[in-house]
């Protein structure tokens, strides 16, 4: 009997390091900026969890991307892969296929979608609702930290939320505003604001639109009474100038996140603060 648990002891011992191992160290991978803020506000000061996004902050959208050989390596340890999902990462079938012990959420699932449009994360209600799908699934991954990480949440929500009621309230006279936007970014948000997406600038991002495609919009921007033209910080705005010298409509700015700051303290308030900044940008833009 004796001999027996003193054998045990060292196989105990080493489930309750191995365990105890995965529990303290979770490497979470984001697939793009908006997921890894949002994993980042979740995750805010809970020990032993690494949130690392997979691609670099400044490559924006994943529309077209492809994964490199460094991402590969990157995931190959990875507990769990927090994935936008939507369509918005035209690699995670493939993915799954070659990897198929990596665990990938897609933290859109269960919101509804306009036109398949991926952007949902471009809305407080579609960004809230990430927040609380990333939640789930890391207090069911590290349940010892779950109370940590709903706190997190609902601290994170709350901003949120009162930033949403902010924009509602200062936008409400602006309601059924026409715009035009740089690529299929901001579905969501016009329905949260009332806005009216009338058109984009660039149907792909990164696809200029030829000298037809930007007649076609030059007319939209006069017959539909356009009140302005909007931009993104992570691409050129030189189709959106050329509208404007055409129709006279002022090109601003308006940020969808997919781009911000990489270092963690400067990435969880990256959000909110550039929604803070659209908030001003519509605020001159539509008067
Ligand atoms: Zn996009």
């Amino acid at each position: 009997m004796k001999i027996k648990s003193v054998l045990l002891l060292p196989a105990i011992a080493f489930l309750v390091c191995a365990g105890a191992r995965a529990a303290e160290h979770l490497r979470v991978v984001t697939s793009f900026y908006p997921v890894y803020v949002a994993a980042l506000n979740v995750t805010e000061g809970v020990g032993g969890i690494e949130v690392s996004n997979l691609t670099s902050p400044h490559i924006g959208c994943l529309h077209d991307y492809q994964l490199t050989a460094g991402d590969v390596r990157k995931l190959a340890d990875a507990d769990v892969l927090l994935a936008n999902g939507a369509g918005m990462e035209p690699f995670l079938d493939r993915l799954t296929k070659q990897s198929p012990d990596l665990r990938v959420v897609e933290v859109s699932d269960g919101i509804p979608l306009l036109d398949n449009n991926p952007h949902v994360w471009v809305s407080f209600d579609g960004a809230s609702r990430q927040v609380d799908n990333i939640t789930t699934v890391l207090a069911e991954i590290a349940p010892d930290k779950a109370d940590a990480l709903r706190a997190n949440a609902a601290n994170y929500k709350a901003a949120l939320a009162a930033l949403d009621g902010k924009m509602r309230d200062t936008l409400a006279p602006h309601a059924g505003a026409r715009i035009v936007t740089f690529h299929e970014a901001f579905p969501y948000f016009a329905r949260d604001f009332g806005l009216d997406l009338a058109g984009v600038v660039e149907r792909e991002p990164g696809t200029e639109p030829n000298a037809r495609e930007l007649a076609d919009i030059v007319k939209l921007v006069r017959e539909q009474g356009v009140k302005a033209l909007f931009a993104e910080p992570q691409f050129s705005d030189r189709s959106a100038q050329a509208i404007a010298r055409e129709t006279g409509v002022k090109v601003h700015q308006l940020d969808p996140v997919a781009t911000g700051p990489s270092d963690p303290g400067a990435a969880r308030g990256a959000w909110l603060a550039a929604m803070e900044k659209n908030l001003a940008v519509l605020q001159d833009a539509l008067r």
